[in-house]
């Protein structure tokens, strides 16, 4: 059930202009910058920071993806496991600044898996988090470096971030379970 809309196209496409803006600012330029999209969502707004990126810079840095999903071995209990499934990286990513980028941070187990998996592909120079949604109940010391809007939720609320590409339309919409 949907209680609230946190954020309309406009303010969605604002939120992932400052993203893009502030990896910039923080990478200072675009050098040695691999944006990694995880699965579904992380992915396409990745490519559209990668876009944005593009249209301030000059440069199309590369973007990878990666393909992570909670996976509930037992129903019963609220462990959830994260698989990788598939790795998509444009280049070597030795020495690289990576910018991971989801739509939403929740416990932090997806980004723990997103370490590992680089980790096993080489040494990033550095590895940053940008994320549209913060919404609370970390359970490892695992944050965003970029956020678009932190949103306190209890746990039987979900964060819907609904993209164009895959949604037909642009919005961020608190639900209830
Ligand atoms: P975590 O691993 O941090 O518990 O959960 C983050 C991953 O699960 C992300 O890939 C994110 O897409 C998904 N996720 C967890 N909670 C939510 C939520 O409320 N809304 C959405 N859209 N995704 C969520
Ligand atoms: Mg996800």
């Amino acid at each position: 059930r949907e209680k609230a809309k946190l954020m309309n196209a406009q303010d969605l496409n604002r939120v992932i202009r400052r993203i893009a803006h502030e990896m910039v600012e923080r990478n200072k330029g675009t050098d040695r910058m691999i944006l990694v999209g995880i699965h579904r969502r992380g992915v396409y707004i990745a490519r559209r920071l990668q876009k944005l990126v593009e249209d301030a810079e000059g440069v199309k840095v590369p973007c990878g993806e990666l393909d992570i999903t909670l996976y509930r071995d037992d129903l019963t209990t609220l462990s959830e496991q994260p698989i990788v499934h598939s790795t998509r990286m444009p280049e070597d990513i030795c020495g690289k600044h990576i910018f991971l980028v989801d739509d939403v941070i929740f416990t932090g187990r997806t980004v723990r898996a997103a370490l590992e998996a680089l980790v096993d592909l080489g040494r990033p120079q550095s590895v940053q988090l940008a994320v549209i949604v913060d919404r609370g109940h970390r359970e490892l010391p695992i944050h965003a470096d970029i956020c678009g809007r932190n949103v306190p939720t209890s746990k039987n609320e979900v964060i819907e971030v609904r993209v164009e590409e895959l949604d037909g339309k642009d919005e961020v919409v608190i639900c209830e379970r």
